[in-house]
């Protein structure tokens, strides 16, 4: 008999949960204007609003929180970080930041001008924040492939290399300061860029002679589905394709709180000495000085172990599992799903699983706050309120995708807890019919309203 599949782990700390009640939970989402993010966490029985700094690190990286240099100026735990960084991504400049978003702020504050264009593939929520906030437009050249969510395609993620080069065409070099490629792309759920796909995009990019960059944020498991799905890379190693892919780029943002398996952090690295002095400059501006940039010693040196981890084949062999198990328990109930499955998270089709409840009445949200009153459990809308309101017309924006995202945190969950999750959402869809209407904005904010925004039924 073949041996079924284990984690590559054991736990040794928990953290009680507590189930409510449905009576509990309607007064609760009701205080909360139906926002998700408004919940307190004990209101929550299962979370998979996010893997941001949600995961559980290893007792080696607890080590090093405990080994953390806190010296101000050349702290040993940046030396460590250094060295991960320069040897698994071979990138040699670099600086670290608070977390994700605070690279993104030091790299457009360094290349961003207003009227500027950022090409890319379905860029991430403060990405594109960060690049609207300075008059500028982050171009999507996904595939078309990634909106259809019940065709397979093993590289959703992948950029159209046509779509790609017709804004390089179109538009002077100078209005183009980089290419940005996010690995995986969460926005099109948690899907894969193939290699050969950076490779060609980077080769266009050299052409025009525009800097590519990595949103790395998920860059070991876009290996793991690297090695999984592209045949060339199947006898390779984590650690080679992880430096085949970064070969490719001028350098990358990083939000530590994914791949690098700690609750905060991030970095920006590069190659350009020219580039990394200006982003210094900023760094010291906004995060502090070059070798804490926004963090104490301790943080620097979980990231760095954190990073070796996340690039371990068998971890990430029982993450993409995980991920993959949700998916296959969904799909077992008939609930419609992005197929296939991503990196760290299940996108459930909410325009087919509500498909009676108009859009202007966000059906992905209204979704959410169904699995949430079902059994407690709390996702994420990817849909019509995370894509906000267009920054001239300052009309609604319906994007082709109506999502609910499940994202799983590392390490966390067991797969009981996966099979509470499906479950819930069984029982959604079996009555699905009977959910007549959804939700209308009562406030929100200019920008990225969706952490903010107030809502009630219709
Ligand atoms: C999370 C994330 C970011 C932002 O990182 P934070 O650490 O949350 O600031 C940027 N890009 C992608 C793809 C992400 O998933």
């Amino acid at each position: 008999m073949e041996l079924p599949f284990a984690e590559p782990y054991k736990i040794k700390v928990v953290e009680p949960l507590r189930r409510s009640t449905r009576e509990e939970r309607e007064a609760w989402i009701r205080e909360s204007s139906y926002n998700l993010f408004k919940l307190r966490s004990e209101q929550v029985f299962i979370d998979l609003l996010t893997d941001s700094g949600t995961s559980a690190m290893s007792h080696n990286q607890w080590s090093e929180i405990m080994l953390g240099d806190e010296s101000y100026a050349g702290s040993s735990s940046f030396f460590k970080l250094k060295e991960v960084i320069n040897n698994l991504l071979g990138l040699p400049l670099f600086v670290p930041t608070h977390q994700g978003r605070a690279a993104e702020n030091l790299l457009f504050s360094a290349m961003l001008k207003k009227g500027d264009l950022v090409p890319g593939n379905a860029h991430f929520d403060t990405t594109k924040g960060h690049i609207e906030f300075r008059k500028a437009t982050a171009v999507d050249c996904t595939i078309d492939e990634a909106s259809d969510t019940s065709l397979y395609h093993p590289f959703k993620g992948n950029i159209d290399l046509g779509k790609l080069e017709q804004v390089f065409r179109n538009n002077p070099r100078k209005k183009i300061p980089l290419c940005l490629i996010t690995i995986t792309c969460n926005t099109s759920g948690g899907q894969p860029v193939s290699m050969k796909n950076i490779r060609e995009v980077s080769n266009l990019c050299q052409k025009y002679g525009i800097p590519v960059f990595f949103d790395a944020a998920r860059f070991a498991e876009n290996a793991y589905f690297i090695k999984t799905r592209e045949k060339e890379y199947a006898q390779k190693g984590i650690r080679d394709i992880v430096m085949e892919m970064f070969s490719c780029v001028d350098g990358a943002t990083m939000s530590g709180k994914k791949d690098a398996i700690v609750n905060i952090g991030g970095f920006l690295a590069c190659r350009d000495k020219v580039l990394f002095d200006r982003i210094s400059m900023y760094c010291i501006l906004y995060e502090g000085y070059l070798t804490y940039g926004g963090l104490a010693g301790r943080d620097l040196a979980a990231m760095a172990q954190g990073l070796l981890e996340g690039c371990e084949f068998d971890y990430l062999e029982s993450r993409v599992r995980q991920v993959e198990y949700l998916g296959s328990l969904l799909r077992g109930y008939g609930v419609p799903i992005q197929e296939p499955t991503g990196g760290h998270a299940v996108f459930v089709d909410a325009r087919k699983m509500l498909p009676h409840i108009p859009r202007e009445e966000f059906q992905a949200q209204s979704l959410a706050v169904e699995l949430y009153l079902e059994g407690g459990v709390r996702g994420v809308e990817i849909g019509a309120l995370l894509a906000d309101r267009d920054p001239a017309s300052r009309e609604n924006r319906y994007p082709r995708l109506e999502l609910l995202r499940l994202a799983i945190p590392r390490r966390v969950y067991t797969s009981n807890h996966i099979e509470y999750v499906a479950a819930c959402l069984g029982n959604i869809y079996e009555r699905r019919d009977k959910i007549r209407s959804g939700l209308k904005i009562v406030k929100e904010a200019p920008i990225m309203r969706h952490f903010t925004v107030e809502l009630e039924r219709c």
